[in-house]
């Protein structure tokens, strides 16, 4: 998390000079795997966020210098439980640190080892599986979502064998999203065909996000029609209702209004990587200009990414410039742009087919300083280390739709929107084909409550939105009928252990 401090009081939003904030960043477009000289793995993730903040101190002092800045960044933190986890394990801790961006959007490149020899298996298998490694184990899946990538053009060897590789990587990988990447694999003349919108339309049954490479207006217009086509099927209705869209590299075209005709449909988003030098404030005033009048936040639509390791350090002219004077929104805006949207547009707690029915069990403590919580993180941290259970995501509880808060002073809480004592836990049995949500959550007066889920049936949590509205009915009935108060003598610990057991 990056700390930031005002430089001087702005009077209108209740801000002191010297306020302290803090702002978790998320990193929406980043590659692994090995492309002729790129090769990136979650180490070179870390150590190129250790450049990215050197890099932004260096800059951040020139534009002090300039009064260019309306909050100067002071510090980076690790969010205290990925943290954490990443201090368990001896040979975990050399790899805490880069926590300048805290969560990362990972998915592989145009992989050397992407295409088998075998015609009958999908481009990307092995390079999807590589991404499923790296992210869906302890420590990395505390700060790392993979998303699958696939080549639509596979469909015209084999019928399916695309839409396959990706229903593969998503249910049985636990893949997140999906990355389409029409020039590399060719298929720019044929986004609006019928084998892109198979796959595009399964993406949205899926219920997983799809960002696009873009580096034009001309295939920005494609993919809207893309879109369009998808919504006015009639038999693309679920497809439709579960569908998000990113534009990577915002087209490339930051200053073209045709960008943000696009970007008014509710589908539609897009990533800032590449943007760099003067196309940075060209994207944030336009946007702000042309979306303003919309039916929604305007800062809701742009998702902070990096593209590394073909793009570095530029990305911190985007950070940057949302600090500065500049800058057209808040810092909900920035916090937004920054992580809120691309934790928003994800949603959907980690899960694989490897789910098995149980009754769901709950506890609730009371916990006045949040030593119980601790303690409960601290055993289950060391679960991880054991053989047993692993650890296959960590997804923090987010405001409703349309919610997000102006962030909080550090002295008041410094709360920002993400919730950071407030999550859900996959775990993975080691052994059997099974796992388990653990949600845990902070309750109203000074409780601490910890549920244990199926991943799969109708009990189950399908939003990290903290609102029980948003909550599945059946969830919360079978929740309340399960629920247990425990006594002070009782042990949160020992009872949540005990069916881990
Ligand atoms: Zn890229």
């Amino acid at each position: 998390m990056l700390i930031v401090r005002a430089v001087t009081d702005i009077a209108e939003r209740g801000i002191r000079k010297g306020d302290e904030f803090r702002i978790y960043i998320v990193d929406a477009h980043h590659h692994m795997g090995k492309e002729k000289s790129h090769r990136n793995t979650p180490s070179g993730a870390y150590d190129f966020y250790a450049s990215l903040w050197f890099e932004m101190k260096k800059l951040a002092k020139q534009k002090l210098d300039e009064d260019s800045l309306l909050f100067e960044p002071v510090r980076v933190e690790g969010p205290d439980l990925a943290s954490r986890c990443f201090n368990s394990r001896k040979s975990w801790t050399r790899l805490n640190h880069g926590w300048l961006v805290d969560k990362t959007v990972v998915f592989p490149y145009t992989d050397d080892y992407a295409k088998s020899k075998n015609p009958k298996e999908p481009t990307f298998k092995v390079s999807n599986d590589k991404i499923a490694g790296w992210t869906t184990r302890a420590p990395h899946s505390t700060r790392l979502i993979g998303f699958a990538r696939v080549d639509p053009t596979d469909e015209s060897r084999e019928k399916g064998l695309a839409v396959n590789e990706l229903e593969r990587s998503v249910q049985e990988l636990g893949l997140r999203g999906l990355k389409l990447h029409p020039l590399a694999q060719l298929f720019v003349d044929s986004i609006e065909g019928v084998m892109t919108k198979d796959i595009v339309k399964r993406a949205g049954e899926l219920g997983i996000p799809v960002i696009f490479d873009t580096r034009n207006i001309t295939t920005v217009l494609k993919i809207k029609n893309l879109v369009d086509s998808i919504r006015n099927d009639p038999e693309c209705g679920t497809a439709m209702s579960g569908l998000r869209v990113i534009l990577a590299h915002c087209g490339m075209s930051p200053g073209d209004p045709r960008l943000y005709e696009v970007l008014k449909d509710p589908a539609i988003f897009a990533e800032t990587s590449t943007l760099h030098d003067l196309d940075v404030p060209v994207l944030f005033e336009t946007a702000f200009e042309r979306l303003s009048q919309a039916d929604f936040s305007w800062s809701e639509k742009i998702l902070f990414g990096t593209d590394f390791s073909f793009l570095s350090v530029q990305a911190a002219d985007i950070i940057l410039f949302l600090l500065s004077r500049d800058f057209p929104g808040t810092l909900a805006d920035a916090q937004r742009i920054l992580g809120g949207n691309s934790l928003s547009l994800i949603q959907r707690p980690f899960s694989t087919s490897a789910g098995v029915q149980m009754s769901p069990v709950e506890y609730v403590s009371r916990d006045i300083g949040g030593t119980k919580q601790i303690d409960l993180e601290n055993s289950l941290l060391n679960l991880f280390s054991g053989d047993k259970w692993d650890l296959s995501s960590l997804d923090l509880m987010l405001p409703p739709a349309g919610t997000w808060p102006e962030p909080v002073k550090l002295s008041d809480g410094g709360f920002n929107g993400v919730y950071l004592d407030s999550y859900v836990m996959c775990l993975r049995s080691r052994v059997l084909d099974k796992e388990i949500h653990v949600w845990v959550r902070r309750t109203v007066g000074d409780s601490v409550s910890c549920s244990l889920l199926s991943t799969k049936g109708m009990a189950r949590i399908d939003t990290v939105e903290n609102a029980s509205q948003s909550f599945n009915p059946v969830l919360i009935r079978s929740l309340s009928d399960h629920s247990t108060t425990l006594k002070s003598s009782d042990d949160l610990t020992k009872k949540v252990l005990s069916l881990l057991a």
